[in-house]
């Protein structure tokens, strides 16, 4: 017989384990995402992803975006898609979490970037799951990137497509200005899981997420040593907002898994998509608990 007692325990049990971040989870949306095949901007198949993504985000109950735009290629005009998913809050002030869906397009190769495009894209989606089950001071987007891997040859102007078209936008709508903070989250699915400590991400950010990281026992995942990465938190950083990378760019022996036919479902696991999912879960607690001030550079104004 169950008591009033044993049934409010076990209702606080399924909430609490549906709050937490799985890394199963993560890396099921990523395999479903895979399976689209190799997803450049503008071919089929991320016309296809796009759709999956919405339709998982629709079924969990999310308030979806979709934010068309024209991305400039070098191979001429390209229409592209950041999907937005809002959580709203009651401070007024918003902290984005962010990630890219695209593939790079590698003719000639059948590159379907499971952890490049492919382990951020899923790791989103269960960590819009995870959002759907609190409530939140602050409001929190998630941003699904179209277009962040050069067409051609990596430049200011051959690559970021999403990330620069989103940043011009929330600058002239106002939406910047209520950005506490920005994480975006960039091939976070490698088995040997090693965090690069990106000097171009903004600092007080970066080591709010270092220290948590250190108390919740990952860290060793988040290396002490230091590189700079253009990824797309940098249209946001250009224009003053606190943001940070979490990116591992050492994939498989001397990299050579990164933009390779060798970027497969194989080399991610469950174990590193959680890591970071436990981490940015916790920074956003730690966000909220400090009034957006924590990880914020008092100095710049
Ligand atoms: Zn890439």
């Amino acid at each position: 017989m169950y008591g009033k007692k044993a049934v409010f325990t076990l209702a606080i049990a399924v909430m609490a384990r549906a709050a937490d971040f799985n890394g199963a989870e993560a890396l099921a949306f990523t395999r479903r995402l895979v399976a689209f095949g190799p997803r450049p901007s503008g071919s089929d198949a991320i016309h296809k992803t796009q759709a999956y993504i919405i339709a998982e985000l629709k079924a969990m109950g999310c308030q979806v975006i979709q934010d068309d735009f024209t991305g400039s290629t070098p191979l001429g005009p390209t229409a592209m898609k950041n999907i937005i998913a809002r959580f709203p809050g009651k401070s007024g002030r918003m902290v984005a979490i962010t990630g890219h869906y695209d593939t790079k397009s590698m003719p000639g190769t059948y590159f379907v970037g499971a952890n490049d495009g492919g382990s951020s894209a899923g790791f989103l989606l269960e960590m819009a799951k995870v959002l759907t089950h609190a409530a939140h001071q602050d409001e929190i987007v998630l941003v699904w990137f179209d277009g962040e891997e050069a067409v051609a040859q990596w430049s200011d102007y051959d690559s970021l497509y999403g990330s620069r078209h989103l940043a011009e936008k929330w600058a002239a709508d106002g939406t910047l200005a209520r950005i506490t903070a920005l994480i975006n989250v960039d091939m976070i699915g490698d088995r040997d899981l090693d965090i690069l400590k990106d000097m171009n991400s903004s600092e007080p950010l970066r080591e709010l997420v270092w220290r948590v990281a250190d108390r919740l026992g990952y860290g060793k995942h988040f290396l002490r040593y230091e590189g700079s990465v253009e990824d797309d938190h940098i249209p946001f950083l250009r224009r003053g907002v606190n943001a940070v990378d979490l990116i591992d760019l050492d994939y498989g022996p001397h990299n050579s898994f990164w933009h390779t036919d060798q970027d497969t479902v194989d080399k991610i696991s469950a174990e590193s998509l959680q890591i970071v999912g436990r981490v940015v879960v916790e920074t956003l607690k730690e966000l909220e608990r400090d009034d957006g001030t924590a990880g914020r550079d008092h100095h710049r104004g």
